[in-house]
């Protein structure tokens, strides 16, 4: 299939050849334009938790396009599903949430937390409280101000990006060099004492917000050190720092609870959702505030008369109907506890590339896995031993990502054992061809 009319996003532009094109999905499997049958190791782009065939989700959209397919929600005036759906999330959100805020997609999640972090500190009259902290390899999307608090360069090279004000915190990477030979706690303390040295550098009271993920997913899936997260944000709460957790990935069972804030003890000032909020199966996200956030929000707005943020489709009705529906599966069906149960088979079947050759390491996360391999022990650049594997790996039936040197595994949430398992094995048999197509005996 011919692309010329189609500009690709993340991917370079202009390529000889034309793209793979995905024609059906079933349960945890797609199919192609040649009839190819593959596995999808990670849910389309880590969202599809529910799998490509669950009717409810169809029928829920069916309905509410028959219903009422739109409204929107600017001026005071919405529709009944969007106001259910932001009840919906309020209940289930893992720490008190005083309102949510919708909009289309992860990155707008986060420019939407960024501006309202911004609107707080302004009707608290500190409007100098501007700069925004992220952790390098973080990301949290491409849009500007999303983007700009994205830490990977490929997001910025040719845009002209990260706008003034973006500050970058060290990935709490144990593997990173500066970890090396420190135990887990001297380097969480290594890592709090960069940040407090940062913030003294650039002043506390220029700082509006920290936003990090608590997995970092596209920068080669990073779990923080045990702790990590508890001493962050006690500097974040004497400073006044604001905390938005991203949990576009984490959000809605990922890591075998709900949220990954639980799993992780957070206390996020704001939570950014999308993915897996409605399975993927319509563009949805949302941003859940705090009350405390809420009210400051509230004082400014009505002292300026106007609170200038939303979009066209924010609580779009019929995918805010097939978000309500979503989570009505995620908790009737348990789904976190069903990636509890699953974890092991990933954990076990991922774990038997430990210490196999060009591998360095292997990390598993609820139904989150990453295979990192070693590029230099390949003879290959930074980022090319994934870029083959994942290539090989479509070959041999699994769809897979690359994140720096690690294959990244998020699978749909409704995998079963042997769905995990043949994924893995299909993975397995693409790692024995790269490893022959360079010279390398298993
Ligand atoms: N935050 C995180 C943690 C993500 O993984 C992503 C997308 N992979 C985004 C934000 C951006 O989401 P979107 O692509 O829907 O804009």
């Amino acid at each position: 299939m011919d692309s010329s009319t189609l500009l690709e996003p993340h991917t370079v532009v202009g390529l000889p050849t034309a793209p793979h094109v995905i024609t059906r999905g079933e349960g945890v499997r797609v199919w192609d334009t040649e009839g190819k049958q593959y596995i999808d190791g990670v849910a389309g782009l880590w969202c599809v938790t529910l799998g490509y065939s669950e009717p409810r989700l169809v029928e829920a959209a069916a309905k509410q396009l028959e219903k009422l397919p739109f409204y929107g929600s600017f001026n005071h005036r919405t529709s009944d599903v969007t106001v259910a759906l932001a009840d919906d999330l309020a209940a289930l959100s893992p720490i008190p949430m005083g309102r949510v805020f919708f909009g289309n997609s992860g990155s707008d999640a986060n420019d939407s937390a960024i501006k309202f972090a911004w609107f707080y500190h302004c009707a608290k009259g500190r409007s100098h409280r501007k700069k925004i902290l992220s952790h390098h390899r973080g990301y949290h999307g491409a849009t500007t101000a999303a983007g700009s608090a994205t830490g990977l360069a490929h997001i910025h090279n040719g845009f002209g990006i990260p706008l003034p004000g973006f500050l970058r915190m060290h990935t709490p990477d144990v593997l990173s060099t500066q970890a090396n030979g420190l135990s887990d706690e001297e380097f969480v303390d290594w890592l709090i004492d960069e940040l407090e040295l940062l913030i003294s550098q650039e002043g506390p009271d220029t700082i509006a917000a920290f936003i990090a993920e608590p997995i970092l997913g596209a920068g080669g899936l990073v779990v923080p050190p045990d702790g990590y997260y508890d001493r962050v944000q006690e500097v974040l709460t004497r400073h006044d720092i604001l905390f938005i957790a991203d949990e576009v990935i984490t959000g809605f069972g990922r890591t075998g609870s709900m949220f990954g804030t639980t799993e992780f003890g957070l206390r996020p000032d704001m939570i950014t959702v999308a993915k897996g909020l409605s399975s993927a199966y319509l563009p949805i996200s949302a941003v859940l505030v705090s009350d405390a956030v809420c009210d400051v929000l509230a004082r400014g707005s009505q002292e300026i008369r106007s609170f200038g943020h939303g979009f066209t489709y924010s609580g779009h009705p019929v995918a805010a109907a097939v978000a309500r529906e979503t989570l009505a599966i995620l908790q009737e069906r348990d789904i976190p506890g069903r990636v509890r149960a699953a974890a092991p088979v990933l954990t076990n079947a991922l774990d038997k590339f430990l210490g196999a050759p060009l591998v360095r390491d292997v990390r598993t996360y609820g139904l989150l896995g990453g295979v990192e391999f070693d590029a230099a022990a390949c003879g290959m650049r930074p980022g090319e031993p994934g870029k083959e594997l994942v290539t090989t790996a479509a070959e041999h039936g699994v769809l897979l990502r690359f994140a720096g040197d690690t294959v990244v595994f998020a699978p749909p949430l409704v995998s079963t054992d042997a769905d995990l398992e043949e994924m893995v094995d299909r993975f397995a048999a693409a790692y024995r061809t790269f490893l022959s197509a360079h010279g390398v005996t298993a």
